[in-house]
């Protein structure tokens, strides 16, 4: 199977393309948008290279503790008001193990959000997580929970980070898969991995069975160790998405960060032939376009919303 999605990527752009739009007409019409909030942004004790929220990169970020109910509310209230019905609630750090009193009082935010504004639904993304405090969330009533894996489990040690390990996170998905919630995991693609990479990853997400598959294109960041890189190339992205739509046909596949800064005036090649969904109103430290102007950006491309 491997190898004929390999073969696959000998095709003529637009054949490969034609074959990851059937099964987007197919499988995966709907299209899902969400907006996120930093809820509590740097203040991690991780070493992840692209990020930078962690302490060992040097990149100049605003620092804050976990922001109370009526900055979330605000925001969730805006997103809601914008036709937006998912809102995610994401911190920095390495997750919750054990229940503290910040893990409690995501929780009690979580709740007091769900009875003010009940057809929002909440994401979360909280980091690693036990089978004890996965339960307490979900019985928050939660909708999705996020948790990319990024990349291969084979190179999570020297792409991403050695303070955690891949193992953990696979936990965190598996323990989360035993609820009726969504399961939104993907990756991060410019850090240097291979394509064969990339291809090896969705089958690992599909095994896993995840439920919503983002993709980000890594954005280089003044003071992270990928500041001055730039490892892939905008068709390298669109084939990437392509090669996603047609192993993962009937899952959410979401265009993350780097639609508008690094794939511009592709990012509608891409929405039309393979992804069905896209983080919308800025990401956790890098601003992206307004819900309005993508909003418009949905119109022009003729998609129902
Ligand atoms: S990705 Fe999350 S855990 Fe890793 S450094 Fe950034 S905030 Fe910390």
């Amino acid at each position: 199977m491997e190898k004929d999605i390999k073969d696959l990527l000998n095709l003529d752009l637009f054949e490969l393309l034609k074959i990851a739009s059937d099964k987007k007409s197919k499988y995966a019409r709907d299209i899902h948008i969400c907006s996120i909030i930093n809820a509590k942004s740097g203040l991690c004790t991780e070493n992840c290279t692209y990020c930078a929220q962690s302490p060992f990169n040097k990149a100049k970020i605003e620092k804050y503790s976990l922001l109370n109910f009526d900055r979330i509310y605000e925001a969730a209230s805006k997103t809601y008001e914008n036709g937006i019905r998912h809102f995610g609630i994401v911190t920095s750090g390495y997750g919750y193990p054990k229940p503290n009193k910040e893990f409690e009082e995501i929780l009690n935010i979580i709740v007091k959000l769900k009875s003010k504004l009940p057809e929002l639904e909440i994401c979360a993304s909280l980091g690693i997580l036990s089978e004890e405090t996965v339960k307490l969330i979900v019985e928050a009533q939660i909708s999705e929970y996020n948790h990319n894996l990024q990349v291969i489990p084979e190179k999570y040690k020297s792409l991403i980070a050695t303070t955690h390990s891949i193992e953990e996170r696979i936990n965190t998905i598996r323990e989360l898969k035993k609820y009726p919630i969504k399961v939104c995991s993907g990756a991060i693609i410019g850090l240097g991995e291979t394509m064969d990479d990339r291809i090896k990853l969705a089958f690992f997400l599909k095994e896993l069975d995840v439920d919503i598959v983002p993709i980000n294109v890594l954005i280089p960041i003044k003071g992270t160790k990928f500041e001055d890189k730039n490892y892939i190339t905008a068709i390298e992205v669109i084939k990437t998405f392509a090669i996603y739509r047609i192993i993962l046909k009937d899952k959410i596949i979401k265009f993350a960060a780097g639609r508008e800064t690094i794939m511009k005036d592709f990012q509608g090649l891409i929405m039309l032939s393979s992804a069905n969904g896209f983080l919308t109103g800025g990401y956790l430290t890098t601003r992206g376009r307004s819900i309005e102007e993508d909003l418009q950006f949905l119109k022009e491309l003729d998609f129902f919303y």
